[in-house]
């Protein structure tokens, strides 16, 4: 009772008062110094705690909960700085940085795209453009099964001029389009003739004499062993001028010099030096023995052009078809 008197006394309220007041005032005064913080600390291998604390710099914070940062470890903030507003920290493998890692994604994919949207330049190229030779083949066989083939022409390229219009991008050609092409030189076509292997002898009979046996001229008597096939051919004649040969300096095709009574132009079918006997001029010099040195563009298989000393010998002997005998070695 003589309390509650004394409460309701002035002075020993002011006091009581007083002492609350600055109660009150320490405590926040010293709360207000200490500042405790939640921290979240979060691993390399990706574990996290919270932990707490009143220190606020990195360094402070990790020794204060004993933990070890390897040598391969790095802190985020660094072990310098003050803890940031986010209030974690970070402890990370070195090699995993990750900002820098995508940095150079980004470059990469920067280097993509500038390539992609890169100026295209173009060009207008003049090439010269090989133009590749057909081959033709020309059957003369008539079907026959016994066929050989003879390269009667050799295939040679021709050159193309083309100019392009040529879209580059980086330098790298990208798409061309051709303009215009002039041909410079024409191809040559290569030329198989597909023939029977004894076309020569088409139209033949085997001889049944022989009249190398019967004859004194020497040119028989390197044959006398061969049987010869007989045929009748459309033979002509020639002489070694310019109107015969389209030149007059009497050389033949086998590089030997035409002789009159002994040279005769035939088809390829005959090889050079093939012997013919024909009886037509069996009085003649040399008894009707000819050898076959020439070739000619119109002479097939079925034709003979037989060497005359004259241009007029040989246009009055005209054109005639005569029995042959062919010897073949
Ligand atoms: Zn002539």
């Amino acid at each position: 009772m003589k309390l509650l008197k004394n409460l309701k006394s002035p002075i020993f309220r002011v006091i009581i008062i007083g002492i609350l007041i600055t109660t009150i005032l320490g405590i926040v005064v010293k709360a207000g110094n200490v500042q405790i913080q939640n921290i979240t600390i979060k691993y390399a291998n990706g574990s996290e705690t919270n932990i707490i604390t009143s220190k606020t710099k990195v360094s402070e914070i990790i020794e204060e909960n004993h933990i070890v940062i390897l040598e391969d470890e790095t802190v985020i903030p660094s072990l310098d700085d003050e803890i940031e507003e986010d209030k974690t920290i970070r402890i990370v493998k070195k090699e995993e940085n990750i900002s820098k890692k995508s940095n150079e994604n980004t470059d990469i994919m920067l280097d993509e795209i500038l390539l992609n949207y890169a100026p295209i330049v173009e060009k207008i190229v003049v090439e010269q453009v090989e133009i590749p030779f057909e081959t033709i083949t020309r059957d003369v066989s008539n079907g026959a099964t016994d066929t050989t083939n003879r390269i009667i022409q050799n295939g040679k390229n021709g050159v193309r001029e083309v100019t392009f219009k040529i879209k580059y991008r980086n330098d790298i050609e990208i798409e061309r389009e051709e303009l215009s092409s002039v041909i410079i030189k024409e191809p040559t076509d290569k030329i198989v003739q597909v023939s029977q292997k004894t076309t020569s002898r088409s139209g033949t009979r085997v001889a049944k004499t022989n009249p190398a046996t019967e004859s004194s001229s020497s040119i028989a008597a390197r044959v006398s062993g061969i049987t010869p096939y007989v045929k009748t051919m459309n033979a002509s004649a020639y002489c070694s001028c310019s109107k015969c040969c389209g030149k007059s300096n009497g050389i033949t095709s086998s590089g030997a010099y035409a002789s009159e009574w002994y040279t005769v132009a035939a088809g390829s079918g005959y090889e050079i030096g093939t012997v013919i006997y024909i009886p037509y001029f069996s009085n003649k010099p040399n008894q009707g023995w000819f050898v076959v040195q020439d070739r000619g563009g119109a002479i097939s298989n079925s034709k003979l052009d037989i060497f005359m000393g004259t241009h007029s010998q040989a246009l009055n002997f005209g054109r005639r078809n005569l029995e042959c005998y062919i010897y073949e070695f």
